[in-house]
């Protein structure tokens, strides 16, 4: 007597359940990005590789080394043309690699619907490969950028600040 029994509702706990494993994925998910992203800075190798070269005959090692040498030496290269993923609606001037990036001459529309200056820049981006993808990285200003590269986009420059001011 006195005490209250609670009628179990089975759905509820099985949606509860599933809740929690749902909240334990995700969670790990995140756990494993972090680690990720933390990883590549620190030059740490994901575990599962670790293992699958822990688990290579010889001969397959001489195959991953052969693997890794090429990979290496891809750093070295600037990336194609075809290799890159432009801003978004960004129009290209120019492009010119030097050393292991690949410089582009860009201008950016940036989409608002009365805007005057449209498109903006030029701005400068060089692509450079990062793990599978080429990363973009803005270029400051004109003056830091290699000389060489310079030299090939002054012209281009010149052109466009010529027409600017014809514009005004
Ligand atoms: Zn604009």
């Amino acid at each position: 007597m006195g005490m209250r029994v609670e009628p179990v509702d089975e759905l509820t706990e099985t949606q509860q359940r599933a809740r929690l494993l749902l909240d334990d994925i995700e969670r790990q998910r995140e756990r494993q990005v972090r680690e990720r992203r933390e990883g590549r800075k620190q030059a740490k190798l994901d575990p599962r590789l670790v293992a699958g070269i822990k688990a290579c005959t010889p001969k397959q090692l001489k195959e991953v080394m052969r693997v890794v040498r090429n990979n290496l030496r891809d750093y070295k290269r600037p990336p194609e043309l075809r290799d890159i993923r432009l801003f978004r609606n960004s129009k290209l001037l120019a492009h010119a690699p030097y050393k292991n990036k690949l410089y582009c001459m860009e201008l950016h529309p940036c989409g608002k619907a009365n805007c005057q200056k449209c498109p903006h820049g030029p701005y400068y981006i060089a692509y450079q490969r990062d793990g599978r993808y080429y990363r973009p990285k803005s270029e400051p200003n004109f003056s830091k950028l290699p000389k060489p590269i310079r030299e090939a986009f002054e012209p281009i420059r010149a052109a466009l600040k010529k027409k600017a001011a014809g514009q005004t």
